[in-house]
C-alpha cells in the first residue's frame, strides 16, 4: 500500500492516485549494449552475414569524430532512460562514454572488453579500468568472445577482475564460431587470408573453451546464442555454479545475418534468459519492446521477467532493481498497447518512464 492511501476501494478516486492504462513495471534492464558504437547507425548494410559484419566494423570505426561519437552516445543514453531502462550491461573498448554514463541516471555495469588476436593480455586495459574505477564507475574486464582472443589473452581477461562481477562473452552468434575450432568456415578463411593463426582450436568448441578457462563459480552472461545446441547448453550448465544468463538480442541477429536465437530450446532447458539491444551498429533503434516482439510467441509474463528481474540479477543489481519492494531503487515504467484478450504485445506496444 502506498503511503497515504488507506484502502483499495475506489482507488482511482483517491487523492494522489493517478490512472494509467497499461502494465506497471519496474525499471527495464538492457543486458547487452555498446553505447560507444551509437554513431554507427546505418553505417553497415543489413544481412551481409557475420564475418562481413566483423570485417565492416574495422572499416567504419573512424567515420565520425569524437564530438559526433559523444553526441550519438548521449542521445542513445537518453532514449534508453525515457523508455524505462534503468540499468545497462554496456560493453566498451575505451573510456569515451564514461562521462556520459557518470552523469546519466541509468546504472551502467561497464564490461571493459579485451579484443583482438594480436593482443597479448589484459594489461592493455589498465588505463581504461583506472579511469573507470577511479571515477566511481562499476567496471569489469571481460573477453570479447571465444574466437577473437588467443589463449593467454582470453585467460588474462577472465582473471583480471574484479572477479565478484560477471563476465559478458559474445557466444555462438554464428556457425563460423564453431567451424573455426574445426578448421573450416568463413572466420577460418578470413583469418587465413590475413595470415592469422589461432592457438585455441584444441579446446574443441566455444563451449568447451569457456568451461576450461572460466572458474565455475563466476557469474557469466552469454550473449547471442543463435547457434547453441542442447549439448552446448548442457556443457555450460554442468560446469557453472555461478549464475549463467543467456542474453538474446534478436534484432541485432536479424540485422547482421537474418538468424534467430533458439528461444524454445532455452525455454525448455529452463535457463535464465535476459534481453539486450546490442548496438546501433547492428540495430535500427535501442528499443526493448521491439526486442521482445522479435522473440516470437512467448507468454508476456515470461518476457517481462526477462527484461526486468533476469536482467537485474545478471548484472548483480537484483536488490536494487528487481521490483517495487521497499528499498528498491527502481522507478516505474508503463507498458501500453497490450492486447488484453490475448495478453500479448502488439505493434502499438511501447514503454515509457513515469518516474
Ligand atoms: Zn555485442
Amino acid at each position: 500500500m502506498v503511503e497515504g492511501i488507506e484502502t483499495c476501494e475506489n482507488i482511482d478516486a483517491q487523492a494522489g492516485v493517478e490512472y494509467y492504462n497499461g502494465i506497471l513495471l519496474p525499471d527495464l534492464v538492457d543486458a547487452h549494449c555498446h553505447l560507444e558504437l551509437s554513431y554507427l547507425r546505418d553505417a553497415i548494410p543489413q544481412g551481409g552475414g557475420f564475418t562481413a559484419f566483423a570485417r565492416d566494423m574495422g572499416r567504419v570505426r573512424d567515420i565520425a569524430d569524437r564530438t559526433e561519437k559523444l553526441r550519438a552516445a548521449e542521445d542513445a543514453d537518453r532514449a534508453l532512460w525515457h523508455q524505462g531502462v534503468g540499468a545497462v550491461g554496456d560493453v566498451g573498448n575505451g573510456s569515451l562514454t564514461f562521462g556520459i554514463k557518470r552523469r546519466s541516471p541509468v546504472a551502467y555495469l561497464n564490461f571493459v572488453e579485451l579484443f583482438g588476436l594480436a593482443v597479448g593480455d589484459a594489461g592493455t586495459l589498465i588505463p581504461v579500468m583506472t579511469d573507470g574505477i577511479g571515477t566511481g564507475m562499476r567496471c569489469v574486464v571481460t573477453p570479447h568472445s571465444t574466437y577473437s582472443l588467443q589463449d593467454a589473452a582470453f585467460r588474462s581477461a577472465v582473471g583480471y577482475g574484479p572477479c565478484n562481477r560477471p563476465l559478458s562473452i559474445h557466444f555462438m552468434e554464428s556457425p563460423a564460431e564453431r567451424e573455426l575450432f574445426e578448421g573450416c568456415g568463413s572466420l577460418y578463411e578470413w583469418y587465413g587470408k590475413r595470415g592469422l593463426e589461432i592457438d585455441f582450436a584444441g579446446y574443441g568448441s566455444p563451449a568447451r573453451r569457456i568451461t576450461s578457462a572460466v572458474p565455475a563459480d563466476r557469474d557469466i552472461l552469454l550473449v547471442h546464442n543463435c547457434c547453441v545446441t542442447e549439448e552446448d547448453v548442457d556443457i555450460i550448465l554442468s560446469h557453472f555454479t555461478g549464475r549463467v544468463t543467456w542474453v538474446l538480442c534478436p534484432r541485432s541477429n536479424r540485422y547482421i545475418s537474418r538468424m534467430e536465437p533458439p528461444v524454445e530450446l532455452l525455454r525448455r532447458k529452463g535457463v535464465n534468459i535476459a534481453v539486450g539491444t546490442d548496438s546501433l551498429a547492428s540495430n535500427t533503434s535501442l528499443d526493448m519492446v521491439a526486442e521482445l516482439r522479435a522473440l516470437g510467441n512467448v507468454p508476456l509474463e515470461e518476457l517481462l521477467d526477462w527484461v526486468t528481474l533476469n536482467g537485474a540479477m545478471a548484472l548483480g543489481l537484483g536488490e536494487r532493481f528487481a521490483g517495487f519492494e521497499k528499498g528498491s531503487a527502481s522507478g516505474a515504467v508503463l507498458l501500453s498497447g497490450v492486447d488484453w484478450d490475448s495478453m500479448a504485445l502488439t505493434d502499438a506496444s511501447r514503454t515509457e518512464r513515469i518516474f
